[in-house]
């Protein structure tokens, strides 16, 4: 299985830039806006996605609103596999599957076309988002994979923050895979 090495690591993790306080007190803001400006950080990035997946034969890279959408659909023309976006709810205009999740105060969801696998028999989808905080969204996203007939092989994440249990909750449904780890 294909990791990334030092040198990568630095590249890449060099181009995020923090944000204290964003977007409310106390929260430091993971801004990749500067890791897709930076060419080299983001052609490090890609390259490095693709070597992993190329062996896993997926069907399907399904993207989380709206961050993932970046990634995933980079990833998943360079795979020449099929692209899916998660998305909030409200923003798919054909019939969908949707999936409520806690947030700190209230609720949100995320939906997913009811046939955005149905072109595949047994379709092998990734999951893809910048970064795992809580694990809320995510989980959330991989339930809509399930539910729309999709085996969600692996989720992966530029960045993990190891200080919230989202990654190790992750892990009971799907293989988890961060990048970089934030302490
Ligand atoms: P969660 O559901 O708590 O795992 O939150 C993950 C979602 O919120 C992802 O789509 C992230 O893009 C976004 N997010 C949460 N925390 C941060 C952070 N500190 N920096 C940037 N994005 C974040």
């Amino acid at each position: 299985m294909i990791q990334l090495s030092k040198t990568e690591r630095t590249i890449i993790e060099a181009s995020i830039r923090d944000i204290q306080d964003f977007p409310k007190k106390g929260i430091v803001f993971k801004d990749i806006t500067t890791l897709l400006n930076n060419p080299e950080a983001y052609s490090v990035l890609m390259n490095h996605l693709y070597q992993r997946y190329k062996e896993y034969n997926l069907d399907f890279v399904a993207g989380i609103d709206a961050r993932g959408f970046i990634f995933g659909a980079a990833l998943a023309q360079m795979l020449g596999c099929g692209f899916v976006p998660i998305r909030k709810k409200g923003k798919l205009p054909h019939t969908t599957i949707s999936e409520k999740y806690a947030l700190e105060y209230g609720v949100d969801e995320v939906e997913v076309h009811i046939d955005a696998f149905s072109a595949k028999e047994n379709p092998k989808v990734l999951l893809i988002d910048d970064l795992i905080a809580t694990g809320g969204t995510a989980n959330a996203a991989a339930n809509l994979v399930k539910q729309a007939g999709g085996e969600c092989v692996e989720a992966c994440f530029i960045l993990g923050l190891t200080f919230l249990d989202g990654m190790s909750k992750l892990q009971e449904k799907t293989n988890v895979y961060s990048l970089i780890e934030v302490e």
